[in-house]
């Protein structure tokens, strides 16, 4: 099959990733019956698939595309770059312009005191990288006992073995063998699905102190760092009460473990400011960047370190014995500092903040009072909407957990968009470029979705509490 022959047939198409092709998250039998969705373009914040029709990504890809697709000066970066050094690496002592450039412009952009970085390809493997680092740093200040790392239920930091015992899914942690050891969990502060009828704000205090509670259980001098997403984004865009970040901190400020702050959503504007920490006021050691690091036009990601941490590390940390063949890439680099000069001078994280997410945010909220709608809650450009069949009780559906979910989203893939479902939540975290006039066309789409599922599930008598 050559590259030229994309224009065959969407049955086709489908036949061969059947044969071929091992999709990630995906059950493959599932898929094989009905047949994949083949994407073959993108302009803007649309998509167009293999049969012409035009779909509005209301996720960004998987989180990431923050500038929008068909980005030609990103293009032309990586090719200019390609040309003059597809690749080197960065071990032996050897390093190249692009990197150099990048982890420059990623430290002018950080928190104050956090300027450096350390690179890899993905989300995962910088949360691996994270794992072997605070480790490797309270070794090397000679309390090597330091090493539990504290994360929360229903977090996500990846899919590498070292990221999944991080997270906190509970069905991805059961499957491929058991989690790593000394990694412990904490409750999410998740209001709407798990506060009850306790106020938010003391919900959000309770759940900031079960990171109390557990560091006393375990040992203030056996625990290396706790890490955390600013907004869980896997979990369903959970936004914590504003009680929740203020008693974390108090908590991190008062003890002596590292915090990393997982970034690779929150990162690059997302929440309308350049990091989640950022919106919160959180002080992290450490950042994992990925996704909106590149806009996913190639696949970069990282840590940014502390200068706490980065000059304890140089002073007596020896070789740190650990990287990546593809650590700060050329051609990754390359795209990712284009992207961050995108962001930068279109002012669109600016433009977030002060206009396009305000718009959003008035229209999603909106949605609350859709009979289908127990919750809307947005930050910035990342929002979720809670589906019930019961609003006042915040029921859940008597269908398996996940059923009306995935109706709604073929519901939006049907009609030009798409919106992901997490259980019965449906989430959003459009393309950051995203206008005023786009942003009237998804409302109208997701209020679409919505009605036609309300529509169906009433028909089928499934408005149904469990
Ligand atoms: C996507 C994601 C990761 C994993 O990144 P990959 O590039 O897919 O490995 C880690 N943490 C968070 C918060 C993510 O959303």
């Amino acid at each position: 099959m050559l590259l030229s022959d994309t224009n065959m047939p969407t049955a086709e198409l489908q036949a061969l990733d059947a044969a071929h092709h091992l999709h990630p998250f995906t059950d493959t039998g599932e898929l094989n019956r009905k047949g994949t969705r083949v994407i073959t373009s993108a302009e803007g914040v649309y998509l167009f698939d293999s049969d012409g029709n035009k779909i509005l990504d209301a996720m960004a890809g998987l989180w990431c595309v923050n500038v929008g697709y068909g980005r030609k000066s990103i293009t032309e970066a990586v090719t200019r770059q390609m040309e003059r050094l597809p690749y080197y690496n960065t071990f032996f002592q050897t390093s190249h312009p692009p990197v150099i450039a990048l982890a420059k412009a990623v430290a002018d952009l950080a928190p104050e005191g956090m300027n450096r970085v350390f690179f890899g390809n993905s989300g995962s493997d910088a949360n691996d990288t994270n794992l072997r680092m605070v480790r490797h740093y309270w070794a090397s200040l000679g309390k090597p006992e330091k090493r539990v790392i504290i994360g929360r239920n229903n977090s996500y930091h990846g899919s590498t073995v070292g990221a999944v015992s991080l997270g906190g899914m509970a069905a991805m942690r059961a499957q491929g063998g058991t989690p790593l050891s000394e990694i412990e969990h904490i409750d999410q502060p998740y209001w709407y699905g798990e506060g009850g009828d306790t106020d938010p704000n003391a919900f959000g205090l309770e759940r900031a102190r079960q990171l109390e509670a557990k560091i006393d259980a375990i040992g203030e001098d056996r625990i290396a760092a706790f890490i955390a997403e600013p907004i869980q984004g896997a979990g369903g865009v959970i936004i914590p009460p504003d009680s929740y970040w203020p008693e974390i901190q108090r908590i991190l400020a008062e003890r002596d473990i590292l915090f990393i702050a997982d970034e690779v959503i929150c990162g690059f504007g997302r929440t309308g400011e350049w990091f989640g920490s950022t919106y919160y006021g959180i002080r992290p050691d450490i950042m994992t960047i990925a996704k909106g690091l590149s806009s996913g036009y190639l696949p970069i990601g990282g840590s940014i370190v502390s200068d706490k941490v980065a000059q304890a590390l140089e002073d007596h940390g020896g070789e740190f014995i650990h990287g990546y063949t593809y650590s700060g890439h050329p051609a990754c680099c390359a795209a990712a500092l284009e992207n961050l000069r995108i962001l930068s001078d279109e002012n669109i994280v600016g433009r977030v903040k002060d206009e396009t997410a305000p718009y959003l945010r008035d229209q999603w909220l909106k949605l609350a009072d859709h009979p289908l709608v127990g919750e809307a809650r947005i930050v910035g450009m990342f929002g979720a909407l809670e589906l019930t069949p019961d609003k006042a009780s915040r029921a859940r559906f008597a269908a398996d957990g996940g059923t009306v979910g995935l109706m709604c989203r073929e519901f939006c893939f049907a009609n030009g968009l798409v919106m992901r479902a997490v259980g019965d939540s449906m989430i959003i975290s459009p393309p950051l470029v995203i206008t005023k006039a786009e942003i009237d066309e998804f409302i109208a789409l997701a209020v679409k979705a919505l009605d036609l599922t309300h529509a169906k599930l009433k028909a089928e008598g499934m408005m149904v509490a469990a």
